[in-house]
């Protein structure tokens, strides 16, 4: 039996469904997995963030990336509802008009961002880009934008980049290469050299700091 299984290992067979052929190897998990299996795996575990915290007042941040591309297809796919359909554009890119205007989002203008409006902002960052903001803002002291506030959220910043470019060519979807130029991108790469999970280590570490300074009276 041992050795069957590793057999099935080093021709890499997906872990999942133990048929197809895998496309990824994903280093959090350790796991070989095929295109079908991720692909529903991106979309019932971003499925299953948003039916909890999606709402009326929600608005998607479009940027020039490959996250803003799939999230609009995992929410016309799964989301029916019209009015969760708003997006504000940080781009004229026409790649991310194109799918906008494919899957019915209605663009809004700045205004719909104000204050008083109380909007809740969905921000498609892959892994790679919600780790790199993530530094800057520390790095800045800038921290109250993205930890404290309980008005956004990140459903994609699990996945790394190149699981989300995946589920972009299975549904033949545009791909939009990840901008490596910043500096906390490139601390990362050379860390994960090393630590291939440091961005995940990351993140969790920054998730308990964030609990605990709510346990303190948001000291930060
Ligand atoms: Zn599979």
């Amino acid at each position: 039996m041992r050795k069957i299984k590793n057999q099935e290992v080093n021709s890499k067979i997906c872990v999942i469904c133990k048929k197809r052929n895998a496309v990824l190897y994903l280093k959090a998990s350790g796991e070989n997995i095929c295109y079908r299996c991720l692909t529903r795996r991106i979309e019932r575990r971003i499925f299953r963030i948003l039916k909890k915290r999606i709402k009326e007042n929600s608005i998607i941040i479009g940027f020039r990336n490959t996250s803003t591309i799939v999230l609009l297809h995992i929410l016309a796919k799964r989301f029916k509802e019209i009015e969760m359909r708003k997006i504000y554009m940080l781009t004229d890119d026409e790649i991310l008009k194109w799918v906008k205007k494919r899957y019915g989002f209605k663009e809004v203008s700045s205004k719909f961002l104000e204050k008083d409006r109380k909007p809740f902002l969905i921000i498609p960052f892959s892994l790679e880009e919600f780790s790199a903001t993530l530094l800057n803002s520390i790095m800045k002291l800038n921290l109250k934008h993205f930890l404290i506030s309980n008005r956004a959220i990140f459903p994609l910043s699990k996945f790394e980049n190149k699981q989300l470019e995946a589920y972009a060519a299975y549904y033949k979807l545009p791909i939009i290469p990840l901008e490596e130029k910043n500096s906390y991108n490139e601390f990362f790469c050379k860390m994960e050299e090393k630590t291939p999970t440091i961005r995940y280590q990351f993140l969790s570490f920054v998730n308990s700091i964030k609990n605990l300074t709510n346990d303190h009276n948001e000291i930060l």
